[in-house]
C-alpha cells in the first residue's frame, strides 16, 4: 500500500502535558490527523462536542464496541474512552500522518493490530510534578484526582514497552523530540 500514512500513538500519564504538547505540534503541523475519541466522561469546561472527544452515555458506547467500531478501548479512571475505527483507517489510507492520544491499555491493543505504529511515551521530570500540575489544571475533583495519580504510578512503570520516551520538562524541547520521532520536519 503505497500511500499510507504513518500511525503514532502517544500515551503518558494524566497531568502530563499530553494535551498542551499535542495542541502545539498540530499549530506547527497542520497535516497531522488528530483522532477524536469516543468517551463516557462528563465534558470539562471548554471541551466541544466532536473536537475535543464525542461524549457518549455508557449504552451508547457499549453499542459502538459491540458493533466493531472502536479500533480500541479501555475504562480508565472509572470512565470509557474508544478511538473510532473508521476515520483512523481512512485517514492513513489516504496518507496522512495519523495521532492516537490514548492512555497505555489502548496503546497496548493498538500495538497488537498495528505493530508497524510507532509508539511514543510522555514522561513527566519528576511525580511531584506531575501532581503539581494535575492539580494546577483545577479541572478534577480530588477523588480522580486520587484515582489518575494511582494510574500514573501504573503508567509510569511500562515506560520501557514503548518505541521512545519523551520527558516534558521544557515543552519546546519536548515537542522538537517529538517532531524527531514522527519524522517531521522542526521549524
Ligand atoms: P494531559 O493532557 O497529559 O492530561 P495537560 O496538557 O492538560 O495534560 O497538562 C496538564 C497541566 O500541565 C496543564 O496545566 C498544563 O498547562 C501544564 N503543562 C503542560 N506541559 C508543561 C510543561 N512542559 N511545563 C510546565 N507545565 C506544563
Ligand atoms: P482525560 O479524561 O484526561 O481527557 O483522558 C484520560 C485518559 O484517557 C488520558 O490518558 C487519555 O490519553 C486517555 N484517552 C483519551 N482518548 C482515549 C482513547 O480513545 N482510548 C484510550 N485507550 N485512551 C484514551
Amino acid at each position: 500500500m503505497a500511500h499510507n500514512g504513518r500511525l503514532t500513538v502517544l500515551t503518558g500519564p494524566s497531568g502530563v502535558g499530553k494535551g498542551t504538547l499535542v495542541k502545539r505540534l498540530l499549530e506547527q503541523h497542520p497535516e497531522i490527523w488528530l483522532s477524536v475519541s469516543a468517551t463516557t466522561r462528563d465534558p470539562r469546561a471548554g471541551e466541544e462536542e466532536g473536537v475535543s472527544y464525542f461524549f457518549h452515555p455508557r449504552d451508547t458506547f457499549d453499542a459502538l464496541v459491540e458493533s466493531g467500531g472502536l479500533l480500541e478501548w479501555a475504562e480508565f479512571a472509572s470512565n470509557c474512552y474508544g478511538t473510532p475505527r473508521a476515520p483512523v483507517e481512512q485517514q492513513l489510507a489516504a496518507g496522512r500522518p495519523v495521532l492516537l492520544e490514548i492512555e497505555l491499555e489502548g496503546a497496548r491493543q493498538v500495538r497488537r493490530s498495528f505493530p508497524d505504529a510507532f509508539q511514543v511515551f510522555l514522561a513527566p521530570p519528576s511525580f511531584t510534578e506531575l501532581e503539581r500540575r494535575i492539580r494546577g489544571r483545577g479541572t478534577d475533583t480530588e477523588d480522580a484526582i486520587q484515582r489518575r495519580l494511582a494510574r500514573a504510578s501504573e503508567e509510569l512503570n511500562a515506560q520501557n514497552e514503548f518505541d521512545a520516551v519523551v520527558i516534558n520538562d521544557d515543552l519546546d524541547q519536548a515537542l522538537k523530540q517529538l517532531e524527531t520521532h514522527m519524522q517531521l520536519p522542526a521549524d
